[in-house]
C-alpha cells in the first residue's frame, strides 16, 4: 500500500504549521530569556491561558479576527505569518525528496516518480527543513528584538554538524574520495577506506567532515574579521557575534560555498533596504540595520537555491 505523494507534502505541511506555532513561543520567549515551556501559552495582554480551540495555526487568528477573545487585545499577523512559513517551507523540502531523481533502497514510502526515497534525499531534505525553522525564527527574533539567541545559532550549528555524520554515514563507497595521485600507486591508505589499491589520501567520509569543520570555522573567520576591521575603523560594535554565529550555522548545514552565497544575498538585501530606507529619509547613517534577518533570509535563499546557482557559477568560470 503507497500513500500518494500529494497526501505525504500535505501532512508534511500540517506538521509544519505546528511547528511554526511552536516556533512563535520561542520567538516570543526566547528573546528574553523566558521557558519556552511553562508557562503554557498565555494572552500577552491579559494573561488568560489560550483555549487549545484557539491554538489552531492560523485557522484561529482568522476566526478570532486577530483578537484575544477574552480582552480583546490585538493579535500581530507575525503569528500566523510564521505558521504559514514553517508549514510552507517544510513542504516544499519533503515536495523535493518525493520528486527527487535519486533512486534510493530504503524508506519504502512513495516518490512522485514512481521510485523509493533514498535515504540521502530524507536526510538531505530532512536538514534544509530543520535549517529553515532555525532560520525563519532568527530572522523574526532579529528584526522584532535584534536579537540571535544562542539556544537558535549554536544549537543549530551542533544540529548541523552532527547530521553531517550521518550524511557521511550514507555515502557510496568510494565515493567523494580524495585521490593524490592517479598515477602511481602510491600504496597509502587511510583507516577506514574502502578502496584497497591505494592513493586515497581522505576517505569521502573525512572528507566531507572535515570540510565541513572548516567551512564553519571559515565563515565564522570571516565575519570575524569584517567585525574586528569595522571595529578599528569606527571605534565601536557594528555587528554582533550573533551574526558571526549565524553565519556558521548555515555552513554547518550547508558548507562554505553555500554560505558565502547566504552572505552575498543577505548584504545585498540588506544594502537594497538600507537605500530605500535613507531614500525616504527614514534614518541617518549611525541608524541600525537587523543584519541577522538578512543572513538569515540570505540563508533561506541559499538553501533552496544555493546547489542550482552555484552550479551555473562554476559553469561560468569555465
Ligand atoms: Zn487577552
Amino acid at each position: 500500500m503507497t500513500t500518494p505523494p500529494q497526501h505525504v507534502v500535505l501532512l508534511v505541511f500540517a506538521i509544519g504549521l505546528l511547528f511554526g506555532s511552536f516556533l512563535n513561543v520561542c520567538i516570543s520567549r526566547l528573546p528574553e530569556h523566558r521557558s519556552i515551556v511553562n508557562p503554557r501559552s498565555h494572552c500577552a495582554e491579559c494573561g488568560h491561558p489560550i483555549r487549545w480551540m484557539d491554538n489552531v495555526p492560523i485557522l484561529s487568528w482568522v476566526l478570532l479576527r486577530a483578537r484575544c477573545r477574552d480582552c480583546d487585545a490585538p493579535i500581530s499577523w507575525r503569528y500566523p505569518a510564521v505558521e504559514a512559513a514553517v508549514g510552507l517551507w517544510f513542504a516544499v523540502c519533503a515536495n523535493r525528496a518525493l520528486y527527487s531523481i535519486n533512486i534510493g533502497p530504503i524508506l519504502p514510502a512513495v516518490n512522485g516518480l514512481g521510485k523509493t526515497i533514498s535515504e540521502r534525499d530524507a536526510i538531505a531534505a530532512l536538514m534544509i527543513a530543520i535549517l529553515g525553522f532555525l532560520l525563519i525564527g532568527l530572522m523574526v527574533m532579529d528584526w522584532q528584538a535584534h536579537r540571535l539567541p544562542d539556544a537558535f545559532t549554536l544549537t543549530g550549528t551542533a544540529i548541523g554538524f552532527m547530521l553531517v555524520f550521518v550524511q557521511a554515514y550514507f555515502l557510496a563507497p568510494g565515493e567523494g574520495d580524495v585521490v593524490l595521485n592517479t598515477t602511481h600507486q602510491l600504496r597509502l591508505s587511510s583507516p577506514g577506506s574502502f578502496a584497497s589499491q591505494g592513493n586515497v589520501f581522505l576517505t569521502g567520509p573525512e572528507t566531507l567532515i572535515l570540510s565541513r569543520i572548516a567551512a564553519i570555522a571559515g565563515a565564522a573567520l570571516i565575519l570575524l574579521l569584517v567585525r574586528w576591521g569595522y571595529k578599528a575603523l569606527r571605534k565601536r560594535d557594528g555587528m554582533g557575534l550573533g551574526d558571526v554565529k549565524l553565519l556558521a550555522m548555515i555552513a554547518a548545514f550547508l558548507g562554505f560555498s553555500e554560505a558565502l552565497l547566504a552572505l552575498f544575498a543577505g548584504v545585498i538585501a540588506a544594502s537594497v533596504y538600507g537605500i530605500l530606507l535613507i531614500l525616504r529619509r527614514r534614518v541617518s547613517g549611525a541608524s541600525k540595520l537587523p543584519l541577522g534577518s538578512f543572513l538569515a533570509a540570505g540563508g533561506l535563499f541559499s538553501a533552496l537555491l544555493g546547489p542550482r546557482i552555484l552550479a551555473w557559477y562554476m559553469e561560468l568560470l569555465r
